[in-house]
């Protein structure tokens, strides 16, 4: 375990951690995808800040399908699809205070682009508690 918060993509490969983007494209494309974090550390390298950077990087990304920007994020374990029942996440790794608030920060931010009846996605994602 790191004593230290996970922030950057070594510390995500480090720690089995993954990325999945999921196509923002509402309505036109479904598309979700696991982030391969050995190609994003070519571009951004592997002491990239994913919650810092997180905007910067949903610019950069592109959906294979559509074609469409900003994707939004889960973070899950590497091999298995996330599963974001809320804020207990059980059969997770716990989060450190830090990033159950950055995690909630994010969520937030997520939702400030949706319209009020998508709280549900393919995959059985959920937002809120
Ligand atoms: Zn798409």
């Amino acid at each position: 375990m790191l004593a230290r918060p996970i922030r950057t993509l070594e510390d995500f490969r480090d720690t089995g951690r993954a990325i999945h983007a999921y196509c923002s494209h509402y309505y036109h494309c479904s598309h979700d995808a696991p982030l391969r974090l050995e190609v994003l550390a070519v571009h951004v390298g592997w002491s990239f800040d994913f919650y810092q950077g997180k905007d910067y990087l949903a610019g950069r990304l592109r959906c294979s399908r559509c074609g469409w920007y900003f994707p939004t994020f889960a973070l899950g374990h590497a091999g298995t699809r996330p599963a974001f029942s809320g804020t207990h996440g059980a059969g997770t790794v716990p989060h450190s205070t830090e990033q159950l608030i950055d995690l909630q920060r994010d969520r937030e931010a997520n939702l400030v682009n949706e319209m009020p009846w998508v709280g549900k996605r393919k995959g059985g994602r959920r937002f809120g508690r």
